[in-house]
C-alpha cells in the first residue's frame, strides 16, 4: 500500500488565499496546465488531495515522442516499437510507426512540475461557487481565483452539469496490479476467457510489469480476470491500482470552470488512453489562462475559446467509441477479432491506423506555443 503524505491530524492546518489561476489537480492534466503559466507572472496555486506523484493510478505508458517533446524523458523505463495482441485464436503482431514507452509516475510528475513556477497544498477539493472571482471550498478552507481548472479526473468534482455516478455513467473500469518482473513486449489481450467487452494488459517497466484488466462495460468486474491474467503470466498479484475512466467526451468548460483530462472525458474511448490527451487538453487550457493573464483575452473568450477547441474532437472521439462498441459483440464471435486485426496487420495500414490514432493529440503540439521550457527538450515533431 502506498504511504499517505496528505497532511494529516496537526499539520492539516487551515487554507486560505487568493491566486490568479487554482488549479486543481497536479496530475498529467493539471501539472500541464501550471507549466504553460510559467514565466506569465501568474500566482497560480495547485491543489491536490494528495502530494505530488505519491498516487499512481495508470499503467503510464504514453507515446516517447510526447514525453521527450514535454522534457520527460529521463521518467522513461521501457521503450517498445511493438504491440503484441492476444486473441482467443492466435497472436498479432504489430510494428508500430513510433513507439510508447512505460515511465516512472513519481518521477515524470516531479519533472513535470519542475517546469510550472506555482505553489503546491494538499487539500481536498469540494465544490466550486462561481463568480468573477470564484470560491472553491476544499476541506482545509475556501480559495478564491478568477480563473479556476478541474483537473481532478473522472469525478469532474466541480462540473454540476452532470451525474457521474457508476455503474450508470459512461465509465470504463481499470485495475491493474504491479509485481516485480521483466519482459520484452507491450502486450494486450482481446479475448473472452480474459474479459468480455475490454482488454487485458501487460506493460513492463523496467524491473516491474504493470498487468491490468479494463472493461468498457462498468457493471462487469475486473478484480478476478486481473488476478487470473496475472497468475496465467506467473506473477504474483501484488501492488493493485485501479480507477474509473471515462470513455465519452464532456463539456470541457461549465459555470466558468475549465475542465481537462478525464474531467473532461478526454480520455481516448476504445484504448483508454487518456495520458498523452491530459498532457494536450492540459496544454491547451494553460495557453488560454495565458493569453487571459497578459491581457490578450478575456475569460470569456478563453471558455469559448478552449470549449471550441476540445469539441473540435468530437469526430475521432465518437469514431473510437463507435469502435469500443464493437469490442464486446464480436468478442464472443468466434474468430471475428482476429480476422480484423489480422486484416490491419499489413505495414501500410498499420501505420495509417496508428499515424490516424496518434494525431487525434499530436506530440509536436507540445512545442507549438506557451510557456518557455525550464529543461531542455529536444525538438521535434
Ligand atoms: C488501471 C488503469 C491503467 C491505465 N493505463 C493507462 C496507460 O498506460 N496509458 C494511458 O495513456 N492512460 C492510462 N489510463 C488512463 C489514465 O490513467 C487517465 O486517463 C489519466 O490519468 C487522466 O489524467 P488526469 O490528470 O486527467 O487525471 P488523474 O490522473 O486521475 O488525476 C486527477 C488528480 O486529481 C486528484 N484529485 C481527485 N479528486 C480530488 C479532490 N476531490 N480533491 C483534490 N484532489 C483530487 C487526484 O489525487 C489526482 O492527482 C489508465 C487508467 C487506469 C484506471
Amino acid at each position: 500500500m502506498p504511504v499517505r503524505a496528505t497532511k494529516r491530524g496537526a499539520d492539516r492546518t487551515p487554507l486560505s488565499g487568493d491566486a490568479d489561476v487554482l488549479i486543481c489537480g497536479a496530475s498529467f492534466a493539471g501539472l500541464s496546465v501550471a507549466r504553460e503559466l510559467a514565466g506569465s507572472g501568474a500566482r497560480v496555486l495547485v491543489v491536490d488531495r494528495y502530494e505530488i506523484g505519491e498516487r499512481q493510478t495508470s499503467a503510464c505508458a504514453a507515446p516517447t515522442q510526447w514525453l521527450r517533446n514535454l522534457g520527460l524523458e529521463d521518467s522513461i523505463r521501457q521503450t517498445f516499437g511493438g504491440l503484441v495482441v492476444h486473441t482467443a485464436r492466435g497472436v498479432v503482431d504489430f510494428r508500430m510507426p513510433w513507439t510508447f514507452s512505460t515511465f516512472d509516475y513519481r518521477e515524470l510528475c516531479a519533472l513535470l512540475a519542475r517546469q510550472g513556477d506555482f505553489t503546491f497544498e494538499t487539500a481536498k477539493v469540494e465544490s466550486v461557487a462561481r463568480g468573477d472571482v470564484h470560491t472553491v471550498t476544499t476541506d482545509r478552507g475556501d480559495l478564491r481565483a478568477p480563473l479556476v481548472v478541474d483537473a481532478l479526473g473522472w469525478r469532474r468534482v466541480l462540473g454540476r452539469d452532470l451525474r457521474i455516478q457508476p455503474p450508470e455513467a459512461r465509465l470504463s473500469r481499470g485495475l491493474e496490479v504491479h509485481p516485480a518482473g521483466t519482459g520484452d513486449e507491450l502486450e494486450l489481450w482481446i479475448d473472452p476467457r480474459i474479459v468480455r467487452a475490454g482488454y487485458g494488459w501487460r506493460f513492463p517497466a523496467e524491473d516491474e510489469v504493470r498487468i491490468g484488466i479494463g472493461s468498457f462495460d462498468p457493471r462487469d468486474r475486473v478484480k478476478e480476470p486481473t488476478v487470473a491474467l496475472a497468475r496465467e503470466l506467473g506473477s504474483p498479484p501484488d501492488g493493485y491500482q485501479g480507477n474509473w475512466i471515462p470513455h465519452e467526451l464532456r463539456p470541457a468548460t461549465s459555470e466558468d470552470v475549465f475542465f481537462a483530462g478525464d474531467s473532461a472525458g478526454h480520455c481516448l474511448p476504445l484504448t483508454a488512453e487518456g495520458i498523452r490527451t491530459a498532457f494536450y487538453f492540459g496544454l491547451a487550457v494553460g495557453r488560454e489562462l495565458r493569453a487571459v493573464i497578459e491581457g490578450r483575452q478575456t475569460r470569456a473568450q478563453a471558455l469559448a475559446s478552449y470549449a471550441a477547441f476540445s469539441a473540435a474532437h468530437a469526430r475521432p472521439y465518437k469514431w473510437l467509441l463507435n469502435m469500443q462498441h464493437c469490442v464486446g459483440p464480436l468478442n464472443v464471435r468466434g474468430p471475428l477479432v482476429h480476422w480484423t486485426l489480422r486484416a490491419l496487420d499489413h505495414r501500410r495500414l498499420t501505420d495509417a491506423f496508428f499515424n490516424t490514432y496518434l494525431s487525434v493529440a499530436p506530440p509536436g503540439f507540445a512545442h507549438q506555443a506557451g510557456a518557455p521550457r525550464r529543461t531542455g527538450a529536444p525538438v521535434a515533431a
